[in-house]
């Protein structure tokens, strides 16, 4: 499998975090729209309405506005971002088995650890592969760390 790639600007990757915090102590989430070439264009924070801090869900009504934005947009939602508060920046075997969309980038921020980590995925079939992630806008050392082995 080629290996897919995530481009964020340094400003999406800020909103993705501010959105996870916020949420603290539960999981913070939200969508992701983009081209079909995973160029994000706008981070759409959600309420995760599962108040919870072991799973999240996106609430139906910024699932379904976010989907007719990108219709109006000529855009597409290309996945998705959630936060694990005390583990890694890996999907849990939940997110593996409700992960709706073959073609969509599944982002995890773990708060676990200070600095906070960025990592994304995709998720075929219960296969999970890590994507490359470049952030426009930062130092090329201050990228994501390399997808390591899990
Ligand atoms: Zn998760």
């Amino acid at each position: 499998m080629v290996a897919r790639m995530l481009t964020i600007t340094a400003s999406q990757r800020a909103a993705m975090l501010a959105t996870c915090i916020r949420a603290l102590p539960d999981e913070g989430c939200g969508l992701l729209l983009g081209t079909s070439e995973g160029v994000v264009v706008d981070v759409v924070a959600s309420d995760n309405i599962a108040a919870s801090a072991k799973v999240y869900e996106i609430d139906p009504k910024v699932l379904l506005r976010t989907f007719r934005r990108a219709d109006d947009e000529g855009l597409e939602v290309v996945g998705v971002f959630h936060s694990h508060t005390h583990s890694a920046a890996y999907p849990s075997p939940t997110d593996i088995r409700q992960a709706p969309d073959p073609a969509w980038h599944y982002v995890l921020v773990s708060l676990a650890q200070v600095p906070s980590e960025l990592r994304s995925y995709s998720i075929v079939e219960g296969e999970v592969v890590e994507e490359l992630v470049r952030v426009e806008g930062l130092a090329p050392e201050e990228t994501s760390p390399r997808p390591s082995d899990h």
